[in-house]
């Protein structure tokens, strides 16, 4: 996707620009030879014309030195008049005429007038001369080129001479036809195309010479007016062919000379320049777009490879290398760069792997001694907690408790009563079997209460051999049948003791102060204390409750 869209946008873009300059340049061109040819034919039309008009003048000077030459010559002014002319000067006559038409081809015909018009001698093929054209004609004196005109289904043009005798008296008239096919020869240039010609238009406004598509006697249009001289025009002809021409008048015949020629044919040079022009840079388009296509792909084919060794880079891939190009282009050091990157990357995620595994390994062994911490915290705070002997609540333990069961029946109402035990004569025992077996007896008497007592009720260890017990939500008539309870499974008790070397036993009794809380935090006790005090006063293993002995 990325290779072609680059590649393709670097191809148009050159396509593109040698397109446009190629086009601008044929343009250019074209116009310039476009200019070039209309001045060639501004100067060549006005050249031909004026060296047409020269071969006709020329022509002209001929046929009439040739006509006055006849005209004057012996035979034919002996010839003329008719009635004094004998046979044999006729045939003379005749003959010479005869003569005449052998030696100058471009005569058809020769006719030989009297004054009045009377027909003296006819040579040559048959011209029906109509007879006001021939009293027309034997008017003539001197010399004088009539106009193109038909005769006897033929255009013809007559050169006329005027015959006199010695004293220069008017004898009649020498009149030589000529088609009017001998002008075509003169309206001729190699300067013009296949498409040029020239032909003559008469005062009259009217085709004289045939022009392509045109014939002679129909009237010319009149884009060039006749008898004026006219520069190049470009109009479209009465034949329907858009044409260049010009005009040039010929003032001694009246005519006005015309050179024409197709416009296509004109400037078929500039439209076969344009073609070759445009042939030339098609193929200048073709073999740069091939080659830009070229450059544009081995730009863009290490370009890919690497967006592609990116993408794959990207979606975790963790080995990738491309091959760099052979030359030291900026191309090839961006894919050596990108590949020594990519090494360096690979690199730096192995060692983030196994950074990655010591820190786990460094958290796990953390977490294992902060869960060993926490144990060895949970025991400091039982131990903190707990009396190391009896391994019952320690004397802080029950102060929090008591304080804290204050608070809640201060706040929520319900019974809270306090029990105090104290194990009667403890001192003797004492000093009976010793300390040791005092603190037996205490941790008999502690595992006896324990198992009276309920989860929801605090036994601790308050003093020497003291104890506190806060039964759970107890009235007092429940705190005293839980301290009698008490009372008589300890007296019922019996603990082994080593009697200086002899296995005995042993009994104790407790005596139980019990109290009710009754909105002051520190009578409770002293009400249980005194319980306990009345209690021992009262002979002991007994229970008495503040006020009321049991
Ligand atoms: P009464 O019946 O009035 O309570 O008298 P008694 O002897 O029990 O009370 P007294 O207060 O006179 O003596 C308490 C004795 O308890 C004193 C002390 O040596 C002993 N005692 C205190 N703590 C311990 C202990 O942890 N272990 C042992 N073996 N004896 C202790
Ligand atoms: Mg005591
Ligand atoms: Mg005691």
């Amino acid at each position: 996707m990325l290779r072609r869209s680059i590649a393709s946008k670097l191809v148009l873009l050159l396509l593109g620009a040698t397109l446009l300059t190629s086009l601008v340049l044929t343009w250019v061109s074209t116009r310039s030879i476009e200019a070039f040819l209309q001045r060639k034919v501004d100067q060549e039309f006005p050249s031909i014309l004026s060296s047409t008009s020269e071969r006709l003048e020329l022509w002209y000077s001929q046929r009439k030195l040739d006509v006055e030459t006849f005209a004057r010559s012996e035979t034919i002014v002996a010839g003329v008049p008719a009635t004094a002319a004998s046979d044999a000067e006729r045939s003379e006559v005749h003959a010479y005429l005869s003569y005449v038409l052998d030696r100058f081809p471009q005569y058809v015909a020769m006719l030989l007038l009297d004054a009045e018009g009377r027909q003296l001698a006819r040579v040559g093929r048959e011209v029906d001369i109509p007879s006001e054209m021939a009293a027309r004609l034997a008017r003539v004196s001197t010399i004088a080129l009539g106009p193109i005109v038909r005769l006897g289904g033929r255009r013809v043009q007559i050169m006329s001479a005027g015959v006199v005798d010695r004293r220069d008296r008017a004898l009649g008239s020498l009149h030589a036809v000529m088609p009017a096919s001998v002008l075509d020869p003169l309206l001729t240039s190699d300067r013009l195309g296949p498409s040029g010609q020239i032909f003559v238009v008469g005062s009259d406004g009217r085709y004289l010479t045939p022009a392509r598509g045109r014939a002679p006697g129909q009237p010319y249009l009149p884009e060039l007016p006749p008898g004026v001289a006219a520069p190049v025009v470009a109009y479209q002809n009465d034949a329907g062919e858009r044409v260049l021409a010009a005009s040039l008048p010929l003032g001694r015949f009246g005519w006005t000379l015309v050179v024409e020629e197709s416009r296509a044919d004109v400037f078929k040079p500039a439209i076969v320049a344009v073609w070759q022009i445009l042939g030339i840079n098609l193929v200048a388009v073709a073999l740069f777009g091939g080659l830009a296509f070229w450059i544009a792909q081995s730009i863009v084919r290490p370009i890919a490879a690497l967006a592609s060794a990116a993408r794959r880079i990207a979606d975790g891939e963790p080995e990738v290398v491309i091959d760099p190009p052979d030359n030291e282009t900026e191309i090839g050091v961006l894919v050596r760069a990108f590949n020594r990157m990519t090494v360096r990357l690979k690199r730096q995620r192995v060692e983030l792997r196994e950074s990655r595994a010591k820190i786990e390994d460094a958290n796990t062994r953390l977490r294992g001694q902060n869960e060993e911490l926490q144990r060895v915290n949970e025991v400091l705070e039982q131990l903190s907690i707990t009396d190391g002997l009896t391994r019952l609540h320690n004397h802080r333990f029950f102060q929090e408790q008591l304080a804290r069961e204050i608070a809640r029946a201060d706040r929520a109402g319900g019974s809270l009563t306090l029990v105090l035990i104290d194990i009667d004569n403890f001192k003797q025992l004492n000093d009976r079997y010793g300390h040791a077996v005092g603190d037996a007896v205490l941790c008999e008497v502690a595992k006896v209460m324990t198992r009276i007592v309920r989860e929801a009720d605090v036994l601790a260890r308050y003093g020497g051999e003291e104890f506190a017990l806060i039964p759970g939500q107890t009235d007092l008539e429940g705190a005293v049948g839980l301290a009698e309870k008490i009372r008589v499974a300890i007296a019922q008790s019996v603990v082994a003791i080593d009697d200086c070397g002899r296995r005995s036993t042993a009994s104790v009794t407790v005596s139980i102060g019990v109290a009710e809380y009754e909105g002051d935090s520190r009578g409770l006790f002293n009400a249980a204390d005194r319980a306990l005090y009345r209690a021992k006063e009262s002979g002991k293993d007994c229970v008495v409750v503040e006020g009321v002995d049991s």
